[in-house]
């Protein structure tokens, strides 16, 4: 099923994990998968390592979990250091295991490294990937959003155009980047809905896992910590269980404030750990239930 039928729903839950370095973690994250059926996600997502040492894992992850599972799945891909024939090559293969639901994107090379398009053979940015996806096949198609701003724009107004691009290129939906305060998204939603995007836009929530993570997080993708969750991780500073315990808490009043707003649908990163993400969501269905 297409992930915009999906998001007709009145509310939705998404998780998403990444792939293993070795074929042998497969099965673990399968597990994680798994240990988190029982929430009910209306879909799940694998990312896809632009850096390239666990790009042939995500798709092994995305088809073993499609097919173990009753969960749509939706594959992550990244046109940086593809080729085009390299890309169709594995959107063929998507297909023919029955994927339904792409997210484009650009992604990182490691280290900065610069992208070498001189032999005009791949994609520079997720728009252009969106629209050879658009043009040649029939996946529902996301794509990524920065309510503070993607960290390379030139200015938000340009990164907010380009996230329009996307969707004028034939992007179904968006999922943000992660932050940490709801303003920040609701903004970002009139921002948007201000320039004319009309698609869904669905917030990602990561739940703190400890402040030495947090920080480095927000560093790479330059979110910023909010003064309230500042002081909470100073005070959790070296003790990882206590942050995991205080991230649970503050996710749990993040996911409620963007319920009560009126968001409809919540992607967690939950980056292979689904206790922190069992636990917000136990606490959610304490106060209603979650669907
Ligand atoms: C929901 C989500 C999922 C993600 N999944 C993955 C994943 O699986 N694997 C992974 O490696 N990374 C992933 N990322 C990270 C992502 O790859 C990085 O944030 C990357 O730096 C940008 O990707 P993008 O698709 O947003 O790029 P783009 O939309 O191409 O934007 C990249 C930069 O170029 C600018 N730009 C865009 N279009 C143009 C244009 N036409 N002309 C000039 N400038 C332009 C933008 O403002 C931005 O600064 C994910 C991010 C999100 C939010």
């Amino acid at each position: 099923m297409k992930i915009q039928d999906i998001l007709t729903k009145t509310r939705t839950i998404s998780f998403e994990f990444f792939p293993p370095r070795e074929a042998t973690g497969i099965n673990a994250v399968l597990n994680k998968i798994e240990s988190l059926q029982s929430y009910s996600p209306n879909f799940i997502s694998v990312t896809y390592g632009a850096g390239g040492s666990t790009r042939k894992f995500s798709e092994e992850l995305t088809t073993k979990a499609k097919t173990q599972y009753d969960v749509e799945v939706m594959a992550h891909l990244t046109c940086v250091g593809h080729t085009v024939k390299e890309l169709d090559e594995i959107l063929e293969r998507l297909e023919a295991s029955d994927i339904e639901n792409i997210i484009a994107l650009r992604g990182d090379l490691p280290n900065h490294q610069r992208i070498n398009l001189t032999d005009d053979s791949g994609f520079e940015y997720a728009s252009d990937l969106i629209s050879h996806l658009n043009r040649i096949y029939s996946f529902g198609i996301g794509a990524a959003c920065y309510p503070e701003g993607h960290p390379e724009a030139v200015s938000f107004e340009h990164d907010i155009r380009y996230a329009k691009l996307k969707v004028e290129n034939g992007a179904d939906f968006l999922i943000t980047q992660l932050f940490y305060d709801n303003d920040d998204f609701f903004r970002f939603v009139d921002k948007a809905r201000a320039i004319g995007i009309n698609v869904p836009i669905i917030p990602g929530v990561l739940p703190v896992l400890s402040s030495n993570q947090i920080r480095k997080f927000t560093r790479l993708c330059g979110a910023r910590i909010p003064p309230d969750l500042e002081m909470q991780l100073a005070k959790y500073e070296n003790d990882d269980e206590g942050a995991r315990a205080m991230g649970v808490e503050y996710a749990t009043c993040q996911v409620q404030g963007l319920w009560d707003s009126g968001v409809s649908g919540i992607h967690f990163y939950v980056l292979n750990r689904s206790y922190s993400v069992s636990k917000i969501l136990d606490n959610l269905r304490l106060e209603r239930s979650l669907l």
